[in-house]
């Protein structure tokens, strides 16, 4: 594939790597109330540093100017507001920008914004890396390093924010970034408490205020967790479905061995916003020769009509030593026509920002530890 020339702007911004000051940013509201409480501040504060940190966008407690001066140089003494420091910004020549971000321990996680006639979707990474290993994705071929915290999470979608300049938290009707994808690196239902925390966070109206329908969580088919999504959080799910036998689907995700289709699409039909109006979408790459058959585009509208779902087609997106290629485009729209004809949206997603390698699986940081170890204590951990 070859690169179009793009433009790459360099901020130092130094990483606070030797700070021990606690962050604020990622805390719930209760551990914010408990964490000042611990240090002899009264409860209330924590409203207006909510209000400082998430509606107004500030990072310094100087300028919080409803709290007088002496309680911000307490504050100030004791903690800090660190969103991860932007290493490089890219902008696509398509209008997608994709941060590279450097977290306080030096690792790093890439963030994008996909700007559209209507709204702007933040995706957003929930871990370094991933577990998964799908052989078709470029995150996969990257060793999980671990899990990002919720302030990380959080911090990603707030560094997007500085860079269109978009605090305070402008009205929703204004808003260019209007939309969260949870569609970076990592598998979010494998860090599930602290993607939960952020999108709470993200949600609560004193603050950045985006609404649960404007977020997007994309699994790979961890099935034990599917119902937490919507008992806890309420947002949209997206399901990387990519096969219709699991044959295909094990090679494809191998994930899918532990928790196979049929499993996956009995979650998927249990879940309870599926059987109100929200649609759950399911994600197709579509790949030459492997997944892209008329034959396979009727058997996902057999295996999909039962769900209330969608489908979105997405043009596999190259990158160095990928063992496949995209299907032609006439192909694509030739499996479109069928899965619409079955009664169910199919639309191609397009593309965006692969010049500057920010479309759909093509991230990868640059940090390298034993993968072998962390799956196994990741799935402890999520009690997977
Ligand atoms: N881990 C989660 C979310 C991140 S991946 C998941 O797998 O769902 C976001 C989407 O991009 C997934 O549907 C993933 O399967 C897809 N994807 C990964 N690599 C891709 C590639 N090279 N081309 C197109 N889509 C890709
Ligand atoms: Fe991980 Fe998702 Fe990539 Fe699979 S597609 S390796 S689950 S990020």
């Amino acid at each position: 594939m070859s690169l179009l020339p793009t433009e790459l702007l360099q901020i130092a911004e130094p990483a606070r790597r030797n700070d021990t000051r606690p962050n604020l940013l990622g805390l719930s509201r209760e551990q914010l109330k408990a964490l000042l409480a611990e240090h002899g501040l009264e409860p209330f504060r924590a409203g207006q540093i909510w209000h400082w940190i998430y509606w107004q966008g500030v990072r310094e407690f100087g300028v919080m100017s409803n709290i007088a001066r002496k309680t911000r140089e307490r504050l100030e003494e004791l903690f800090v507001i660190d969103r991860p420091a932007v290493s490089t910004e890219q902008r696509s020549t398509d209008g997608t920008r994709k941060w590279l971000l450097r977290l306080s321990d030096g690792q790093e996680v890439e963030c994008v914004n996909i700007p559209e006639e209507d709204r702007g979707s933040v995706c957003v990474s929930s871990q370094v890396g991933c577990t998964l290993t799908c052989s078709f994705c470029h995150t996969g071929t990257q060793p999980l390093v671990r899990n990002l915290s919720a302030g990380e999470i959080v911090g990603q979608f707030m560094v997007a924010r500085d860079s269109y300049g978009e605090w305070p938290s402008p009205t929703e009707s204004t808003r260019m970034l209007s939309n969260i994808v949870m569609m970076g690196m990592g598998e979010p239902l494998y860090n599930f408490d602290n993607v939960a925390t952020a999108l709470r966070i993200v949600m609560d109206d004193q603050g950045i205020a985006l609404g649960r329908r404007r977020i997007t969580l994309s699994t790979s088919g961890i099935v034990p967790m599917i119902p937490k999504v919507a008992t806890e959080l309420d947002v949209n799910l997206a399901v990387s479905l990519h096969a219709v036998s699991d044959e295909v689907r094990d090679l494809l995700v191998p994930v899918n061995k532990k928790w196979p289709i049929a499993e996956l699409l009995k979650a998927c039909a249990d879940f309870p916003s599926a059987r109100n109006s929200r649609r759950i979408t399911f994600e197709y790459v579509m790949l030459k020769g492997v997944n892209d058959s008329d034959a396979d585009a009727r058997e996902l509208v057999r295996l999909l009509t039962p769900i209330h779902a969608k489908v979105n087609l997405i043009p596999f997106n190259p990158w160095p030593g990928a063992p496949y290629e995209c299907s032609s485009n006439n192909r694509i729209h030739r499996f479109a026509e069928i899965v619409n004809a079955g009664g169910l949206s199919a639309p191609v997603r397009t593309p965006r920002g692969r010049d500057i390698f920010a479309a759909c699986g093509q991230l990868k940081s640059e940090s390298v530890r034993d993968r072998r170890t962390k799956v196994r204590d990741l799935e402890a951990k999520a009690g997977v």
